[in-house]
């Protein structure tokens, strides 16, 4: 069985401006823990980064090279590409693609339209923004590996029921319900795959204006569940691989 851990690494700043509000934390420090986590539990991850953080931080390249995580794409600005003219989403990607080279893509928020594909195969092998049970077309609805287009494979976030194992709902719920459901989509699929982000890792002052989820548990309380929630994968013998990985298995 496999396990594959990915991050999208973006600013706070980033992931909330959607809701048209602003509020910074030490976005550092939350890079910093997350990446102490996966050192500490010994797991390879791949990491979304997102290009304008990249841009205004080139450092943040070199500390993820030198842990050895695989670098994929996030975009460059944290917009809905689903909002996007195609003149725009194609410097969206092909600005990340000047900043650094990467196999693999996802977008903000999930935001996932089949109309990316094109724009997409020509600088990545696979994407990841699918969560399944968010998808409007039934096609779009495989829970596993699938291809998109003939050079495209679309990797899924793990979904049990109508439940995407994203970091929000590992935050939101039980450690013990969050291990049954790994242990269930393991059993099922062969493998799971699940996303973090470096704010969660932060302390989030609880006033901000977003929805209560979108911050409920971070900081050092969601260090210490992300800890035990990979040693119990690490138990089941499970290998931790990269998205790469994942890919050359499923092509
Ligand atoms: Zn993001």
């Amino acid at each position: 069985m496999h396990v594959c851990v990915t991050a999208d690494i973006e600013k706070f700043s980033d992931a909330i401006a959607k809701y048209g509000v602003s509020c910074s934390v030490n976005d550092y420090h939350g890079l910093r823990a997350l990446l102490d986590i996966f050192c500490e539990e010994d797991v390879p991850s791949t990491l979304f980064m997102l290009g304008r953080y990249v841009e205004s931080t080139p450092t943040i390249l070199d500390i993820v090279r030198e842990n050895g995580h695989e670098i994929a794409s996030h975009g460059y600005t944290h917009l809905d590409l689903r909002s996007l003219s195609p003149i725009a989403l194609e410097e969206e990607l092909s600005h990340c693609n000047r900043l650094f080279s990467a196999r693999g893509f996802r977008a903000p928020y999930y935001g996932f339209s089949r109309l990316m594909v094109k724009y997409l195969e020509p600088y990545f092998v696979y994407d990841s923004s699918q969560i399944p049970v968010r998808s409007a077309s039934r096609m779009d609805r495989f829970l596993n590996v699938y291809m998109l287009s003939e050079s495209l494979m679309e990797i899924p976030i793990s979904t049990v029921g109508i439940v995407p194992l994203t970091s929000m709902v590992l935050r939101m719920c039980p450690l013990s319900l969050a291990k049954i459901m790994a242990l269930y989509t393991l059993k099922r699929d062969g493998y799971l795959v699940v996303n973090f982000h470096p704010w969660e890792f932060s302390f989030v002052p609880p006033e901000v204006p977003v929805p209560f989820y979108v911050t409920k548990n971070a900081g050092a309380a969601f260090i210490k569940k992300v800890k035990r929630y990979l040693k119990f994968l690490r138990e089941l013998n499970v290998d931790f691989i990269t998205m790469e990985q994942v890919y050359e298995l499923y092509r």
